[in-house]
């Protein structure tokens, strides 16, 4: 069974939802039986995002394989259980990357390197890359930005080509904006009318749009939108706003976005799936009544996106527990000793958020000793652990000028410290301790209860480590180191036994929570919430 190559584009605007209506459609399929992958190509031209300030881009994701990558692979994952790697998020950096490289390694046998064939060639071979495995039924191509920009041009000269060499094999799907406009308490369907003429004249037909709407589109505004675009009727879908983006596979069912596309693409159709499971999961999202109220201290509260695997675990751990989660979001930069109280008080767990440099870490060891201090559930991930070290270090150990070298290279107490490895290291991009690595548990820690299970494997992105020839006075002094990888022996989990829930993880559990597989040391702490707010 050949491949089949499903393009997901954008116009009009962009934040239309084009990454949760891959993961939908990618849902969908697989409840039907397919394989499906999900990747996503974006234009900017940085290697990946690693490098890139969340201001710029959101979180940055990591998969596995230890690519940092778009948090879109964060929506496939979490909605199709499917693990994304590497080959899934592709940049015109990588790209121009290799072509360049071939070209120094003379490939091109001295022809002149050109956009066209070179670049579209090689967006081609890395569309296909996952394909070629033979592994997958379906592979769903995002393309990010919208129609218009300089920067798609060649992805969509590539889709051009894709789509004339595929045939039947290969469709595409775009995604608009439909807006309301309130004074004449309309919808206007112009907008969609030009971004599909904007993709004609660079030789792409769509093949399905779908349409982002505040208000629900009637009948004759489908058949209006489909009638002026070359578009069946039945495949203009609208995507409308939903309380939950988990709601999306539901919406995209009910007006038979899978049927479409299978049907399109002459692949059987089957029996409608149930999606029991996801039902069950939305149903408690709406059942839930209490709530459990979580701070996040971080430093990037003013930006939605900024801690999106975060949010998405703790809303997944919520629900689970049958809770809303109603999420602060705490900015470190602003606490101090004078308004921590008040900050804080009405707090039923704090989480200290992961992060890189000194902005804002005053605020987060203010936290963490208050949270010590009143015995709040306490979760640090990646640099939110660290600062539990440190803050321990300074107040509980003694160690005044204890820090992480990463913000005092001079530290006489470099509790935190870079790894051997780090050391002679000068790249930034890509060059951290990145991807998924084993841990070891210790079996009577909470963290192993947690995880029903001594031996875990969780991502990691970051370049210090916990030091160990502190290990041993740590402990004494109550704050032990309950997770260690097997291999180099790193400290990787540390916990106050003597608090009700005080758990520093050096990895990002948060990267490996999903729908249906929520993360266990998430759901935990949300229990712990729960618990000890009775
Ligand atoms: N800045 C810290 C480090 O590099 C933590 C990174 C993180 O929180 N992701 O080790």
């Amino acid at each position: 069974m050949d491949t089949k190559y499903i393009f997901v584009t954008g116009g009009v605007v962009s934040s239309l939802g084009k990454g949760i209506i891959s993961a939908s459609l990618a849902k969908l399929l697989q409840a039907r039986g397919y394989n499906v992958t999900i990747q996503k190509f974006d234009p900017y031209i940085n290697i990946d995002p690693g490098t890139l300030n969340p201001y710029e881009h959101g979180e940055c994701y990591v998969t596995v394989d230890g690519h940092e990558a778009d948090l879109d692979l964060g929506h496939y994952e979490r909605f199709t259980n499917i693990r994304t790697t590497r080959a899934n998020n592709i940049t015109t950096g990588r790209i121009y990357q290799n072509v360049i490289n071939k070209e120094r390694r003379g490939d091109y046998l001295g022809k002149t390197v050109q956009i066209i064939p070179h670049i579209t060639d090689e967006i081609k071979r890395n569309v296909k890359l996952l394909g070629t495995k033979n592994e997958f039924d379906f592979v769903i191509t995002e393309i990010g930005g919208t129609v218009g920009d300089i920067e798609s041009l060649p992805f969509l000269e590539s889709v051009r080509q894709l789509k004339w060499e595929l045939g039947k094999n290969c469709l595409c799907i775009h995604l608009t904006y439909v807006p309301f406009i309130a004074a004449a308490k309309e919808v206007k369907t112009k907008p969609t009318q030009h971004s599909v003429k904007q993709l004609q004249e660079v030789g792409i037909q769509p093949d399905i749009l779908v349409l982002r709407t505040e208000h629900e589109l009637n009948n004759d505004i489908r058949r209006k939108v489909a009638l002026f675009c070359n578009v069946a009727p039945e495949a203009v879908i609208q995507s409308i706003d939903v309380p939950s983006i988990y709601e999306v596979p539901l919406k995209m069912q009910q007006q038979k976005l899978d049927e479409i596309v299978l049907t399109k693409t002459g692949m059987t159709l089957g029996a409608t799936p149930e999606l029991k499971p996801w039902k069950e999961f939305l149903a408690r999202v709406k059942n839930a009544k209490e709530s459990v109220r979580i701070g996040l201290v971080g430093k990037y509260v003013e930006l939605q996106d900024a801690y999106k695997s975060i949010d998405e675990a703790l809303f997944q751990a919520a629900t689970y527990n049958d809770r809303k989660l109603d999420l602060q979001l705490i900015h470190s930069e602003k606490l101090n000793e004078s308004n921590v109280e008040e900050m804080l008080s009405s707090m039923d767990g704090l989480l200290i958020a992961p992060g890189f440099g000194q902005r804002g870490i005053e605020g987060k060891f203010t936290a963490i000793k208050y949270a010590r201090e009143h015995d709040v559930p306490t979760f640090g991930i990646c640099l939110g652990m660290q600062c539990m070290v440190i803050e321990f270090a300074r107040n509980v150990l003694g160690y005044a000028d204890a820090n992480s070298t990463e913000m005092e290279v001079s530290t006489k107490h470099n509790v935190i410290d870079l790894m051997e490895s780090q050391k002679s290291v000068s790249n930034m991009g890509g060059t951290m301790r990145l991807g998924e690595y084993d841990c070891v548990l210790n079996p009577d820690s909470k963290t192993a209860k947690a995880y029903q299970s001594t031996h875990i494997k969780e991502r990691h992105r970051h370049r210090f480590e916990f030091n160990s020839d502190y290990r041993a006075e740590f402990e004494a002094a109550g704050m032990k180191c309950v997770g260690e990888n097997p291999e180099t022996h790193l400290v990787e989990v540390i916990e106050i036994p003597s608090l009700s829930w005080f758990i520093g993880v050096q990895y990002h559990p948060e990267y490996n929570s999903t729908v249906l597989r929520p993360n266990p040391l998430f759901l935990d702490f949300i229990k712990a919430v729960i618990k000890n707010k009775k």
